[in-house]
C-alpha cells in the first residue's frame, strides 16, 4: 500500500483528519483536501489543498494524479444540525458527491470509497429502543432521514451506476456514530458523545447536565481508531456493495451519559428536554456481513473509547481557559 497515490477529502475534518494521519503513517503519499484547516492540529498529509468540492474544476485539480480516493467531505453535524438545514445541507452534499465521482472517472482514479451512514436505513425499522440491528438489506424499501439519509442513500446508487456504467471500482461504508478525540465537540455540529464529553466537563459534580429527548433512545458508537482500521480494510476488499462499519453494543443515551459521568468522577443529574431533536428511537449494527466480508469488526470498548475522548476535550477546554 505504500506506493499508493492517496487523496482524503473531508481532511480538514475529523475522521478525514484521522485517516490521512494513519495513511501517511503506513508511509502512503496523501493529499488531503477541504474546504478549511483541521481545527486542532496541523493536518497530517503530505499535500494539504484547501478546495471547495461543490466547485467541479476543484474535485478536478483534487483527483489528478491520484490512485485512491476516500471521499469524506460533507456538509454534516449533529442530529440538531442536520434537522435544520435540509435544503442547503442535502444541495451542497449532492454536488460534492456527483463532481467528485465524475472527476475520479475522468482522472483514472483506481478506487473510490463513499462515506455513506447509517441515516440511510428506513424510519419504519427504528422506532424502538430495543430495536433489531440494521442489516444491509434492511435499506429498501427506502424510508431514510430526511436531507442528510436521501442524500446518503442517493450518492449509494449513484457509485453503483458508476461502477456499472464505468467500470469504477467502488466502496460505500455506512457509518454507524464515529467518536473519539480531536473532532468537533462545541458549536452545533458536534455529534451526541462529544457534547455530553464537554457538558460534563463543564458541569459541576452534582451538576444538571441536559439530554435531548427522554435520554431511552439507543444507538451504537465506534471509536475512530476502529473507523480507520475498518476503512482501509473496506478499501482493500473487493465488496463494492455497502457495508456497514460500527459496533453492535447498543447502550441509551442516558447510559452514554452515566459512563462518562464515572469517567470524569462526577455525579450528574440528567435534565431531560423533550422538546430539542432526539433522532430515530433506536439504531445498532448488524456485523454479519462486515465479518463475512473482512473478517473483522471494531472492537475497542465504549468506556475506552470515551475515556480518551473525555480527556483530550477536558484538555482542550482547559486550554482554552473554559475549565480551571
Ligand atoms: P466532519 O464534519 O468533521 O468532516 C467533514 C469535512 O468535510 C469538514 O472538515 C468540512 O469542512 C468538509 N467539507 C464540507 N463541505 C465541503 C466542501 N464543499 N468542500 C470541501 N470540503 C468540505 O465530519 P466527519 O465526522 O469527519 O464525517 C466524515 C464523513 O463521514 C462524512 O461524509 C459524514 O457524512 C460521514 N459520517 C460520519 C459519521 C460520524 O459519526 N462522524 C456518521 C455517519 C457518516
Amino acid at each position: 500500500m505504500s506506493n499508493k497515490r492517496i487523496l482524503v477529502t473531508g481532511a480538514g475534518g475529523f475522521i478525514g483528519y484521522h485517516l490521512a494521519a494513519r495513511l501517511l503513517k503506513e508511509g502512503c503519499w496523501v493529499r488531503g483536501v477541504d474546504i478549511k484547516k483541521p481545527e486542532f492540529e496541523s493536518a497530517k498529509a503530505s499535500e494539504f489543498k484547501l478546495l471547495d468540492l461543490r466547485d467541479y474544476d476543484n474535485c478536478l485539480e483534487a483527483t489528478e494524479g491520484v490512485d485512491e480516493v476516500y471521499n469524506l467531505a460533507a456538509d454534516m453535524g449533529g442530529i440538531g444540525y442536520i434537522t435544520s438545514n435540509y435544503a442547503e445541507l442535502s444541495r451542497n452534499n449532492i454536488l460534492i458527491n456527483c463532481h467528485m465521482l465524475e472527476a475520479s472517472r475522468v482522472n483514472k482514479v483506481e478506487k473510490f470509497l463513499f462515506s455513506s451512514s447509517a441515516c440511510i436505513y428506513p424510519l419504519y425499522k427504528q422506532s424502538i429502543p430495543d430495536v433489531t440491528p440494521l442489516k444491509e438489506v434492511d435499506a429498501y424499501p427506502a424510508d431514510p432521514e430526511p436531507g442528510y439519509g436521501w442524500e446518503k442513500l442517493f450518492t449509494e446508487e449513484l457509485c453503483k451506476y458508476f461502477s456499472k456504467d464505468f467500470k469504477m471500482e467502488t466502496r460505500v461504508v455506512r457509518f454507524h456514530n464515529v467518536y473519539g478525540p480531536i473532532g468537533t465537540y462545541d458549536g452545533g455540529r458536534e455529534k451526541a458523545p462529544a457534547a455530553i464529553c464537554r457538558k460534563v466537563s463543564l458541569a459541576d459534580s452534582n451538576g444538571e447536565l441536559e439530554v435531548w429527548g427522554d435520554g431511552n433512545q439507543t444507538r451504537s458508537f465506534m471509536y475512530i481508531d476502529d473507523c480507520v482500521e475498518g476503512l482501509t480494510r473496506i478499501m482493500h476488499s473487493d465488496f463494492s456493495k455497502p457495508l456497514n462499519l460500527g459496533t453492535d453494543r447498543m447502550v441509551t443515551i442516558n447510559e452514554l451519559v452515566d459512563i462518562v459521568a464515572k469517567i470524569a468522577g462526577k455525579k450528574i443529574n440528567k435534565k431531560h428536554n423533550l422538546s430539542e431533536p432526539q433522532g430515530v428511537r433506536g439504531r445498532n449494527s448488524d456485523n454479519d456481513k462486515l465479518r463475512e466480508i473482512i473478517g473483522w469488526e471494531p472492537k475497542i470498548p465504549l468506556e475506552v473509547g470515551l475515556e480518551h475522548t473525555y480527556k483530550w476535550i477536558e484538555q482542550d477546554l482547559r486550554k482554552n481557559g473554559r475549565i480551571a
